[in-house]
């Protein structure tokens, strides 16, 4: 009896030990709708951290950092996030017991305009057999985005795959001949035709395709939830398979697809969620 009332006591002063500043998360004064922001997390053990917000979650495996382990991940928001403010768990289980940590931090909400552009009917109003191909495209990209690596290859911030400037940015509300459309999941970079476009960051190329919609195509999985995808290319330079380093070309610039002239779009998808990558990229202009 006193000895299981002396383990007890025990157990009680080791969950108590752990759960005092063992993990520790850093996140950033505020979130908005349609981004994604950096979490930082510090923890006594080797984890891994599972992090959890807005119904979604990521695996974080940490790195000993002399005295303690770190980890990092991308968190995003869709666009049509509405709530007020975002809560943020942290989970980890030692051998002591389960940690949890529980942030909240306020979400900005950012408000995105409308543009209406004249395209080719036939991207509007499809045939039989271009819906089909469409549809068969769209398949090999959600098939692949259910096989995504859960080890982190990428580091931010990210290099900007072309030097122009912003043509279409993120979130725009689009009008194709009047009708409304999908909102604008990534940003138009301006490039002549046959500019090198750069990976934003380490990764393996997942697909390197034509497809109908997005021309040239490729989509970069650089781990943790997180893919590249840049449209439109003249010219593939890698291929399906192929691992890539941060700022290796990967192809050029062109008009493939449906488009009005040449340019790169380039989107990023954090979690399930395509939000702007302008504000990752480490030259924002
Ligand atoms: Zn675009």
């Amino acid at each position: 009896m006193i000895r299981h009332a002396v383990l007890l006591i025990c157990f009680v002063l080791l969950s108590a030990g752990s759960a005092l500043g063992a993990l520790r998360i850093d996140l950033p004064e505020k979130a908005m709708n349609g981004r994604a922001f950096l979490v930082t997390i510090h923890t006594d053990s080797q984890g891994p951290v599972l992090l959890k917000w807005d119904k979604k979650n990521v695996s974080v495996n940490c790195e000993k950092d002399s005295n303690e382990y770190n980890g990092v991940a991308l968190l995003s928001l869709p666009r049509d996030f509405s709530k007020k403010t975002l809560q943020i768990s942290a989970v980890e289980e030692t051998l002591d017991g389960v940690n949890t940590v529980t942030r909240t931090i306020p979400v900005q909400h950012k408000k995105y305009r409308e543009q209406h552009l004249t395209v080719d009917r036939k991207y509007v109003e499809l045939s039989k057999k271009n819906l089909d191909r469409f549809y068969a495209e769209r398949e090999t990209v959600r098939s692949m985005m259910k096989s995504l690596s859960a080890n982190r290859m990428w580091d931010a911030p990210f290099v900007r795959p072309v030097a122009g400037g912003v043509s279409s940015e993120y979130g725009v509300q689009r009008f194709f001949n009047g009708k409304p459309r999908k909102p604008h999941s990534g940003i138009d970079l301006r490039g002549k035709k046959g500019t090198p476009i750069k990976a934003c960051a380490d990764g393996v190329v997942r697909i390197a395709a034509s497809h109908f919609f997005s021309g040239n195509s490729v989509y970069i999985d650089h781990g943790q939830g997180v893919v590249s995808m840049y449209f439109h290319m003249s010219k593939l330079l890698v291929h399906e398979g192929e691992t890539v380093k941060k700022g290796q070309s990967i192809g050029e610039v062109g008009a493939t697809g449906r488009v009005t002239g040449p340019h790169l779009h380039f989107g990023l998808r954090v979690s399930g969620v395509l939000v702007d990558p302008l504000p990752l990229l480490a030259d924002k202009k």
